[in-house]
């Protein structure tokens, strides 16, 4: 077997795969389509672009994403350390500067004496040692030849983008910073805008009443062949329009629950609040927590301003819906992320319905490990499933194949923590930080760094 190696697809997980190998000795050709070919959510050429939420989760240790993260520190993930090194404040949240991060990110791949990048479409899957980390909006002529390999069609499904806001056009008199575990709070990084109950009303009927981008608009720009109406949503990333059609006070309930914060100008507790995070370094952009939407762009102004303290609000970027791609993992790929009829093809990232950015990374991660050791005749190495990352790849690699939707980081993914009933979920979930960390210990003995 050569010692090279193509990696296709420079975002998150491809980035962190090419690294991973060319760290290994294994010299690397990363392909990368953009700047010349774009995605409808890419905006840069940067590599490890970040393309909605500036968050790459919570750094709590007891929480799913905490314990990924540790993983992902503890096998030396270049994205996380550049995620680090470019973090801005956001209470237990891991969350950057996107331009900081992507152009860092960019700046270690370049200067990486082992890896070449070439800014081209693939449109055909290579001979030789390939990963494919090409993500949920993978080219449409890369997708037809994906399929072509498969055997079958891919998944299509819907993710929306919140907005992002100018921090100057924010009404600061009425809005407040606090945030829900911390209660209010000058100097935190989030910032509420607070809804008393006649407010939340009016604002719910006029987002289920706002004109929405029909499907069909939306299938004619990316040309993707699925008819209006067919379109099916993920679960964990509806957009607010459709939460509020569910019922009138699902929005109350979720992304606008006002737990745990009471406004400082009314001292009482607002009725619900509409978040946002800060977005870059210096503080200038904020993002609309949890605020993915499909509205056309007049509504979303119409709608958003509505919302008390951002009745001048100023956006930088709008909300949109977006195509994600993925294969049939539990078919194809084995949990070392290896495709089964051909033993020199990995699959890293969104495009095997793994979801959120940690476990992209940590997917293309993994892929760079393993196709290294598989050059240099090394067994590829199949994460314990009492790590976070084996656990995502278990589960997408085994779960029931009529009902496989993309999978994020989670405790309910890790196998039981023995027979001892370990009472609260703080407690089991720094008893399964603990777990991992051990079994990474192992792991890096085997793979080293
Ligand atoms: C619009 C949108 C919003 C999202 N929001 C979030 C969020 O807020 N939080 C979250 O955790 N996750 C989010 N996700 C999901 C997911 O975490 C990100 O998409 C993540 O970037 C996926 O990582 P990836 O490496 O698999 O793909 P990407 O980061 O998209 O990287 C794939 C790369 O492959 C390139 N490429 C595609 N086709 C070809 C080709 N034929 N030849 C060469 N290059 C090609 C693309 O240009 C891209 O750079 C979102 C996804 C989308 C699409």
């Amino acid at each position: 077997m050569s010692e090279s190696l193509i990696v296709i697809g420079g975002g998150l997980a491809g980035s962190e795969a090419a690294w991973q190998a060319a760290q290994r000795g294994i010299s690397v050709t990363l392909y990368e389509m953009r700047p010349h070919t774009i995605t409808q959510a890419h905006r840069t050429s940067y590599l490890a672009e970040i393309i909605c939420s500036n968050s790459l989760g919570s750094k709590l240790p007891d929480r799913a994403s905490g314990i990924l993260m540790n993983e992902l520190r503890m096998m030396n993930s270049l994205l996380l350390a550049c995620a680090e090194k470019t973090s801005v404040p956001a209470g237990d949240a891991l969350a950057v500067d996107r331009e900081a991060f992507s152009k860092m990110v960019t700046e270690n791949i370049e200067n990486h004496t082992n890896i070449k990048i070439i800014r081209e479409e693939i449109a055909e899957v290579p001979d030789g040692n390939v990963i494919i980390a090409t993500g949920p909006l993978t080219s449409k002529r890369f997708s037809d030849e994906i399929m072509q390999l498969i055997g079958e069609n891919h998944l299509f499904f819907y993710d929306a983008i919140s907005p992002s806001v100018y921090y100057e056009s924010i009404n600061m008199d009425i809005a407040f910073r606090g945030s829900r575990r911390h209660n209010q709070d000058e100097n935190s990084d989030y910032i509420n805008c607070p809804l008393n109950e006649a407010e939340y009303h009016r604002f719910v009927h006029a987002l289920t009443d706002a004109e929405r981008v029909e499907m069909k608009d939306f299938e004619e720009d990316i040309e993707y062949g699925v008819k209006a109406g067919e379109g099916k949503y993920f679960e964990g990333c509806l957009p607010i329009e459709i939460i509020a059609m569910r019922s009138e006070k699902a929005l109350a309930y979720g992304p606008m629950r006002p737990i745990g914060l009471i406004d400082p100008h009314t001292k009482k507790k607002p009725y619900a609040v509409v978040q946002l995070r800060q977005d870059n370094l210096c503080g200038t952009v904020y993002n609309i927590v949890g605020f993915q939407t499909n509205l056309r762009i007049n509504e979303q102004k119409k709608v958003i301003r509505m919302i008390p303290g951002l009745e001048n609000v100023e956006f930088i970027r709008f909300g949109q819906m977006h195509r994600n791609t993925y294969i049939y993992s539990p078919k194809h790929l084995l949990s070392t992320l290896q495709f089964k009829s051909r033993e020199n093809l990995y699959f890293a990232g969104q495009i095997i319905g793994v979801e959120g950015y940690m476990g992209n990374i940590a997917t293309g991660l993994l892929a760079g490990v393993n196709m290294s050791r598989q050059i240099k005749r090394q067994k590829p190495m199949q994460m314990p499933e009492t790590t976070m990352l084996g656990a995502l790849c278990r589960y997408i690699t085994i779960s029931n194949r009529e009902a496989f939707q993309p999978m994020k980081a989670n405790l309910g993914l890790l196998p039981p923590l023995g027979d001892q009933k370990i009472p609260g979920r703080k407690q089991r979930g720094l008893m399964h930080f603990e777990r991992s960390k051990n079994e990474i210990e192992k792991v890096m003995k085997i793979i080293g760094d």
